[in-house]
């Protein structure tokens, strides 16, 4: 086991929360850092009273805070995050400045007290790169970084620098994990994630809002996979390096919402919105996005357990079972 005490900034957010059972667990003590702009507190409620468990609300752009929770822990998971489409493109500055400084802030305060580091970044940082499977050293290719979703990838590309720096320059252990569209229980729609929104529509009865033809494709990850993965990276011996983590089962939003509808039963029908109404004027989306996991499956073993139906059955179990109900447009 890598650190008895952890840091997990963002673990009231849907990965985040999920990491955060596991290390429990597991047996690690776990310091949460969220402040619940994205993250809800009923997504780490169940471990009130825990006595392994310390919630600290607070943001990370906080760096007296964030001083004081690296000095106290062996190892800091940073997935604190401005994370979805929608989300950052509604509030790029926001967003920008989150990931940016705030990840500063962390990786500064790791090598304050040297502790290891494993950020989570995205595959949004490929860009247009619709290259298939992707593997680590591909190029990215990126539109204008006055388009939000391509300030976004870049920002996320400046944390995984900082990662590599810190660990090249400062000699601080810091792992990069791309994820490639993870997904499960907990999972809010109100940021523009598919799968939430197709579930949540299904089971109302609304039509399915499939975005553009539909025949852009995605592959999609079960976040206990997800967590899994992350755990196992941050323990192996590896540093300044990045993995990619995700599924190669590859679906077309089309046939995601058909297979929505088919599971759920659901009387609902399939409508067609533009980008330009779904997000802004000129949006630009991946056509595909397909991961290559190979150095993730050589180094710790790494392979999905979980397939597209099993994942799409666990939301639509946790949206039965009367989850909040979030935002979908
Ligand atoms: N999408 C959709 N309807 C929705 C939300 C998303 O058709 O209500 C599409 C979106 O345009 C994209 C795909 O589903 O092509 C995956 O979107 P998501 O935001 O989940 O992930 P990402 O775009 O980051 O891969």
């Amino acid at each position: 086991m890598n650190g008895r005490q952890v840091l997990v900034t963002g673990g009231g957010g849907f990965i985040g929360s999920h990491l955060t059972d596991a290390l429990l667990k597991r047996g690690n003590g776990v310091t949460v850092l969220d402040d619940f702009s994205t993250g809800r507190l009923e997504n780490v409620a169940h471990h009130d009273g825990h006595p392994r468990f310390d919630l600290v609300t607070g943001t990370i752009l906080n760096e007296a805070l964030v001083d004081k929770l690296v000095e106290r822990v062996d190892t800091v998971y940073h997935l604190a995050a401005a994370v979805g489409v929608e989300l950052i493109v509604k509030k790029p500055l926001q967003s920008l400045v989150t990931n940016i400084r705030g990840s500063e802030i962390v990786f500064e305060m790791a090598h304050r007290y040297r502790k290891k580091v494993l950020i989570t970044s995205t595959s949004e940082i490929y860009g247009k790169n619709t290259n298939g499977p992707l593997k680590e050293d591909e190029d990215r290719i990126l539109g204008s970084p006055l388009k939000s979703r391509w300030s976004y990838s870049t920002a996320k590309a400046v944390d995984e620098i900082l990662a590599y720096t810190y660990w090249k320059e400062k000699g601080i252990p810091t792992v990069i994990v791309r994820l490639f569209n993870t997904v499960g229980p907990r999972q809010t729609g109100a940021y523009g994630m598919v799968i939430p929104r197709f579930v949540q529509q299904a089971l109302r009865g609304e039509p399915l809002t499939v975005h553009g033809t539909g025949k852009q494709s995605r592959c999609f990850l079960h976040v206990d996979d997800a967590v899994r993965g992350i755990m196992a990276l941050m323990d192996s011996p590896s540093a300044g390096e990045a993995f990619n983590l995700g599924s190669q089962e590859e679906v077309t939003i089309e046939e995601l919402a058909r297979r929505v509808i088919a599971l759920t039963g659901s009387s609902s029908g399939i409508s067609h919105l533009a980008y330009d109404q779904a997000y802004e004027e000129g949006f630009e989306d991946m056509a595909r996005r397909v991961p290559d996991t190979a150095k993730a499956k050589r180094l710790v073993g790494f392979v999905p357990t979980m397939k597209l139906d099993d994942i799409l059955e666990s939301v639509i179990d946790y949206y039965k079972k009367g989850a909040v109900s979030t935002q979908t447009s």
